[in-house]
């Protein structure tokens, strides 16, 4: 929507985050990405205006940065920053995952968080919405070096969370071993054993069983419940998977439980290309057991082809459905058409906001099925609260329990999306139904807060 045509309250409120925030253009994309479909409920709930709740829900309740000392193996000090944005706590404790990338900054952490909000809104929990993490980079770090950093950056978040406060979990770069290190030094320095403290454990100490497979799994379900509404499911389609972390690996697990052939997916190095479709125990065993490359995968299977360099080669296979599973705005506008052109019919996003607002905008046009991260991915943290469920009744569930509510909490985002879609935007437009309905839940909490 071009900004002249937007309502008034929104054009202001989206000057005002402008102003507040011009160096960081990742969190302003992600405001614009939700602010310009709210345009038709300012009319239907004029207390939204009233209680100034446009402006309140773009600036952060609380926002921590700090250093983070460590020793590496050499003994040389190395020197990070560390973050944690408390964005929004109207529905719950603050929650939302860690992230450890030499890209991690302010902006692209208030995204993240700002996306956090609505995305844990939709699932329907009490859960409010935040982010954190620190531009340190795990790759190519030894075992002890990962520790000592997540004992030092655990040494000052540990004062600002708690099971009723606000609970991390893991993303990219964080995974069990960082959040079993992150737990210890969380139970050493406060001497309690708070399980729901942080979520993505370990299944033999407080993990909840599904958790590693959730985002990945979660996102496929949401996918088939979008296929379904024209009457097509995931047997012999032709898949791509951008990434090969958890997210994706999990993801191609379930695509091929569900019939689909995967035959590529992606590292920041390169793209591995396999026809007649791709081994999952082997890239599980290189990619999630030996922490190794997808070049070596590729080294392994003799029809495996391994293009090095831009990653977003990934979008100029031939595909019937496309996963974006790596990492924010991997897929820009021009590969979006190209991905059309190859005759892709639904695009369901593992990732956050990996599709720039030029891609989004084409498949929108083009009427293909776009499921956007917020609601696509939210299975993730959906089994993140089944796990501080169980963590507070001592509990544990069987893996086709959590499965089983998994499944069902993605086909209520999913009605969820289209209900709010068809009332105020148009049938099948996900993106607006996503941004409505985790917008005006989150709303009417705040509203009824007070000013706060
Ligand atoms: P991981 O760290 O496990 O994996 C990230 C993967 O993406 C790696 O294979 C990495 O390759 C690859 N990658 C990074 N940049 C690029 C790029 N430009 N092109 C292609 N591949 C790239 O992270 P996750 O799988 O946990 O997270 C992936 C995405 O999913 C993120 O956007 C995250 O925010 C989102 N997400 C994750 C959730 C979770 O439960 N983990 C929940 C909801 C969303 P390399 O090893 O070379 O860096």
């Amino acid at each position: 929507m071009k900004s002249s045509s937007l309502p008034d309250p929104i054009r202001r409120t989206l000057d005002w985050v402008h102003e507040r925030n011009h160096s960081e253009p990742i969190f302003i994309q992600a405001v614009e990405e939700v602010l310009h479909s709210l345009g038709p409920v300012l009319d239907a709930f004029p207390q939204v205006e009233d209680n100034g709740i446009l402006e309140r829900i773009c600036e952060p309740e609380r926002q921590l940065i700090f250093h983070i000392v460590w020793q590496d193996d050499e003994g040389r000090v190395r020197v990070n920053r560390g973050f944690r944005i408390k964005f929004n706590s109207a529905l719950g404790p603050y929650k939302g995952g860690l992230r450890f990338h030499p890209t991690v900054n302010l902006g692209v952490i208030k995204f993240l968080g700002f996306e956090q909000i609505f995305k844990n809104s939709l699932t329907g929990l009490s859960i409010g919405g935040a982010k954190g993490g620190s531009d340190f980079d795990p790759k190519g770090k030894s075992d002890g070096e990962v520790m000592r950093f997540c004992q030092a950056f655990m040494t000052e978040l540990y004062r600002h969370i708690g099971p009723s406060e606000d609970v991390p979990a893991g993303d990219i770069g964080v995974g069990g071993r960082e959040i079993g290190y992150l737990f210890g030094q969380y139970k050493r320095l406060t001497r309690r054993y708070d399980l729901g403290v942080i979520t993505g454990k370990d299944t033999a100490w407080g993990g909840s069983l599904v958790r590693r497979e959730a985002t990945g799994f979660g996102a496929v379900y949401f996918l088939e419940e979008m296929l379904k509404q024209r009457g097509e499911d995931l047997q012999d389609k032709v898949a791509i998977v951008s990434g090969s972390g958890n997210v994706a690996l999990y993801a191609i697990r379930k695509l091929m439980d569900l019939g689909a052939r995967v035959v590529a997916c992606s590292d920041s190095g390169g793209v591995v290309h396999e026809p007649g479709g791709l081994d999952w125990e082997q890239l599980r065993e290189v990619k999630e057991i030996e922490r190794g490359r997808l070049q070596t995968y590729a080294e392994r299977r003799p029809k495996a082809r391994f293009k090095e360099g831009d990653p977003g080669t990934i979008w100029s296979l031939p595909c019937d459905v496309a996963l974006p599973c790596a990492t924010q705005n991997e897929l820009n506008g021009e590969q979006a058409a190209e991905l059309l052109e190859n005759g892709c019919i639904a695009v369901s996003e593992g990732a956050n906001m990996p599709s720039t607002p030029e891609a989004v905008e084409l498949f929108l046009e083009r009427g293909i099925l776009f499921g956007p991260g917020k609601a696509a991915n939210a299975g993730g943290v959906a089994v993140s609260a089944l796990e501080m469920q169980q963590n507070a009744a001592w509990a544990s569930w069987t893996f086709a329990e959590v499965d089983r509510k998994l499944k069902e909490t993605m086909a209520d985002i999913h009605g969820t999306c289209r209900h709010y879609a068809d009332k105020y935007s148009r049938d099948g437009n996900y993106v607006d139904g996503a941004n409505i309905g985790g917008f005006l839940r989150v709303a009417q909490a705040m509203i009824s807060h007070g000013l706060l």
